[in-house]
């Protein structure tokens, strides 16, 4: 890991423009790793840019220094500045379909490619791998880089990395919860971090809206016979009839494991063209294998999919024959 650390602070140090970028529909680590590695890079006085596909969603605003801290990727704007890049950042992910309109620019660009990130079954498309499946999420690597560097922790890191691995670890009850990461933790507390602001601001800024739309899916819940499989969904018409937006379902599949007895939960998400599912584990169901199924990926207790050209109505059953077959294979 320190060879690699160092490697990637050497080409930090050699050269002199980068953009960093990361997944479809950002969340807080992918926005929390991209404000952190930015920020580390611009203290060595180099040019950098975030470009991401997706808007930055609105509960992660705070975050921020200027709106053009991260931008949204626009052909006409930025194709320069990526084709001038002698490195990409490609963080929080590791199939690079995940950047969706950047995806054809990255593969065809002349930069060193460089992946961070901290989940399982990596796509092979980077020059440089930091990949660790055992941290909690792609900030802790941050974190990591950022000891290396020797630059001093202060608040505008500490900020987007607490960020990064409170949102990741399902605000430190996840699996990868270690004594490491409490006193990782503890040092970014001690630069300032306030835990009850972030929470606030990440959990407890919701519209109205989004708990309507919460009601529809609650309304959506079916469980198996067999007590181990829970699946709720949203449609298009509840979107727009409840006034909501996509980011708005962050965290609804969470509920399904929260019934006793549910092994492996299902959210679906009907998209303009297509659907996105959520898959969530308790204990012994591998989801990102499930999602494969689908052509999506992700850790073993949290998996997502996307499916183009394809009724979601009409895939569901499809969907739900593999998750019982799962969980004979796995469970019973
Ligand atoms: P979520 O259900 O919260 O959107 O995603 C959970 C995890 O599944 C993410 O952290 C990511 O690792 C993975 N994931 C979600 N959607 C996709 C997808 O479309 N493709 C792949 N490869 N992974 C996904
Ligand atoms: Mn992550």
């Amino acid at each position: 890991m320190n060879n690699l650390l160092e490697n990637i602070l050497s080409k930090i140090k050699e050269n002199d423009n980068f953009v960093i970028t990361t997944h479809v529909n950002p969340d807080g680590d992918a926005i929390g790793s991209e404000l952190a590695l930015a920020r580390l890079i611009s203290s060595f006085g180099k040019n950098v840019k975030i470009i991401n596909h997706s808007q930055t969603p609105d509960y992660l605003l705070f975050m921020l220094n200027s709106d053009s801290e991260v931008l949204q990727f626009s052909e006409e704007i930025h194709t320069n500045f990526i084709n001038q890049a002698k490195i990409i950042f490609v963080v929080d992910l590791n199939h690079l379909n995940r950047t969706q309109s950047l995806e054809n620019y990255i593969r065809k660009s002349n930069a060193e490619i460089i992946c961070i990130d901290h989940h399982e079954f990596p796509e092979n498309y980077a020059n440089i791998n930091l990949i660790d499946i055992s941290s909690s999420s792609t900030g802790e690597l941050i974190y990591r880089l950022l000891k290396h560097s020797k630059i001093e922790m202060n608040y505008s890191f500490a900020m987007p990395l607490y960020v990064a691995i409170m949102t990741d670890t399902g605000s430190f009850k996840y699996e990868r919860t270690t004594s490491e990461i409490h006193r990782i933790v503890a040092e970014l507390l001690d630069a300032g971090v306030i835990p009850k602001v972030i929470h606030q601001n990440i959990y407890d800024q919701g519209s109205a809206n989004r708990i309507q739309l919460l009601g529809r899916a609650f309304n959506s819940l079916v469980v198996s016979i067999s007590g181990q499989l829970a699946y709720m969904k949203i449609t298009n018409s509840d979107l727009k009839e409840t006034n909501s937006s996509e980011e708005d379902v962050e965290g609804f599949v969470n509920y399904t494991l929260s019934i006793k007895g549910v092994e492996v939960g299902i959210f679906f998400f009907e998209l303009e063209t297509g659907f996105k599912m959520s898959f969530r584990s308790a204990t012994k169901v591998p989801v990102n294998k499930l999602a494969a199924e689908f052509n999506g990926g992700g850790h073993f207790f949290a998996s997502g999919a996307r499916v183009e050209n394809k009724k979601m109505e009409e895939t569901i059953p499809q969907v739900i024959d593999f998750a019982l077959n799962y969980l004979q294979k796995y469970f019973n």
